[in-house]
């Protein structure tokens, strides 16, 4: 769920806790709850409140809160707040480290996070997303861009990321390519229809959790656009949404063909990934205006 600022929107306490609520009782076999941003502690009092405020009304179970380190000065103050966290039901405290992180935040710093939060949760409640690129990684806060791309592209290389969004913008240049048919066995029906995992964003859209700029559907506070409705009306209406239908039964090839009827020029150089791929096409569709309401931000396809 994310709760912080994502180009100037907040998810307000109100609403956080009632979407919360309603995964809860949408998700029979169990929910987990995990806060990211954005970056969740630019607004610490707004976070503590709504963590208290869960527990004080019933809601479970906060598996992780997610936080790049930015925020790390203070080293009192910082155990402060893990541990308030840790005692308002917070069972990890999730740290992004990765190159694309350390492009801001100071390796060193995350690494002191990560200390601090094992100090005062115990060594089994801080996950590192990267613990291998946090130990042996490197800062990025004041290389050239070239050294900053070279690592970037070494570490993907090695399986770490999907190349989505502005990753694969930015980093396929910089990656071995393979032909589409490389993919064409590649479909996404567990992505985007049986995926453990889904982002509530700011605004109320319901997004996959690995698949950034595809739209489920949009929460509301009426009963037709509860988290339950969004659920039943995809399971019921999924094969009506072209983007998505076409996605989760042949993939990104199917919908590229499909596109590419309608002047989508595929890359004679290939993509880096069916992701790059999926990017590639769904900003071809979106800024066609052919992505409907299942693509979107738009701040997100650069528009
Ligand atoms: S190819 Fe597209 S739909 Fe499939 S997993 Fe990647 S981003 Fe998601």
């Amino acid at each position: 769920m994310g709760c912080s600022p994502q180009r100037g929107h907040w998810m307000d306490e109100d609403t956080a806790v009632e979407i919360w609520r309603q995964l809860q009782s949408a998700s029979p076999h169990g929910c987990k709850i995990h806060l990211s941003g954005g970056e969740i502690f630019g607004d610490w009092p707004r976070l503590i409140s709504l963590v208290r405020r869960a527990k004080a009304e019933g809601l479970v179970r906060l598996e992780k809160v997610e936080t790049n380190g930015f925020w790390l000065a203070d080293e009192d103050e910082a155990c402060r707040r893990i541990e308030a966290l840790g005692e308002a039901g917070m069972e990890f405290l999730a740290i992004s480290a990765d190159p694309f992180h350390q492009h801001y935040v100071p390796l060193e710093q995350v690494r002191r996070l990560a200390e601090l939060g094992r100090k005062t949760l115990g060594p089994t409640r801080v996950q590192v997303r990267w613990e291998e690129w946090m130990e042996n990684g490197e800062d990025l806060t004041a290389v050239t861009p070239e050294h900053r791309n070279a690592v970037f592209a070494k570490w993907l290389t090695r399986g770490y990321e999907r190349i989505n969004g502005r990753a694969a913008e930015e980093l396929a240049g910089l990656m071995e390519r393979k032909p589409i048919d490389t993919f064409r066995e590649s479909i996404c029906r567990k992505s985007l229809l049986r995926g453990k995992h889904i982002h509530v964003n700011p605004d109320g859209t319901l997004t996959p959790g690995v698949c950034a700029g595809i739209l489920l559907g949009s929460w509301g506070s009426g009963e037709e656009s509860s988290i339950a409705a969004n659920w039943q009306r995809l399971k019921d209406e999924y094969d009506s949404r072209p983007i998505v239908s076409t996605l989760a039964t042949g993939g990104p090839v199917a919908l590229a063909e499909q596109a590419a009827e309608r002047g989508f020029v595929i890359d004679p150089r290939g993509y880096v990934s069916k992701c790059h791929l999926c990017w590639s096409l769904r900003k071809w569709l979106f800024a066609k205006g052919l992505g409907g309401e299942e693509l979107g931000p738009a701040w997100l396809y650069g528009i």
